[in-house]
């Protein structure tokens, strides 16, 4: 393995800080162990990572930000990997609901944020396994 800034080929596993712009909000994510070149301090995040990383970002912004915009909203549509069109049938709306959302043309229900956040956290957190659910008789 060298280094693509340096060539270097020393490295060290440690946390680095990766910055997340979400809307009108960075969301600084510090739980991320990679090789880090001991000679520049360059780092390459794998996109494996990358992708887990912007949805703690999207679930960190849903979280914590004071409102939910329409530039969080495409943004988290965005880690989920899904289409507009995606998001409108998980969430049974239309495809101009989402897209008015996000260009901030309707505001959101107050469910909309929520249902989202939920689908975030199921792709972070998936179902236990061995666990399941029966009918009782
Ligand atoms: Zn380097």
């Amino acid at each position: 393995m060298k280094c693509h800034e340096c060539n270097g080929e020393k490295f060290e596993r440690r946390v680095v800080e990766l910055s997340t712009q979400v809307g009108d909000h960075v969301v600084v994510d510090r739980s991320v162990r990679l090789p880090v070149c001991m000679h520049c301090d360059a780092f390459v995040v794998p996109s494996s990572v990358l992708e887990m990383v912007e949805l703690r970002a999207a679930l960190v912004a849903f979280l914590d930000a004071p409102r939910v915009t329409g530039e969080m909203l495409r943004f988290a549509r965005k880690a989920l990997g899904s289409t507009q069109t995606e998001l409108a049938a998980r969430l049974s709306v239309s495809m101009e609901s989402v897209s008015r959302w996000e260009r901030e043309e309707r505001p959101m229900e107050p469910w909309v944020p929520l249902a989202v956040l939920g689908l975030v956290r199921e792709r972070l957190m998936p179902a236990p396994e061995n666990v399941e659910l029966k009918k009782t008789a």
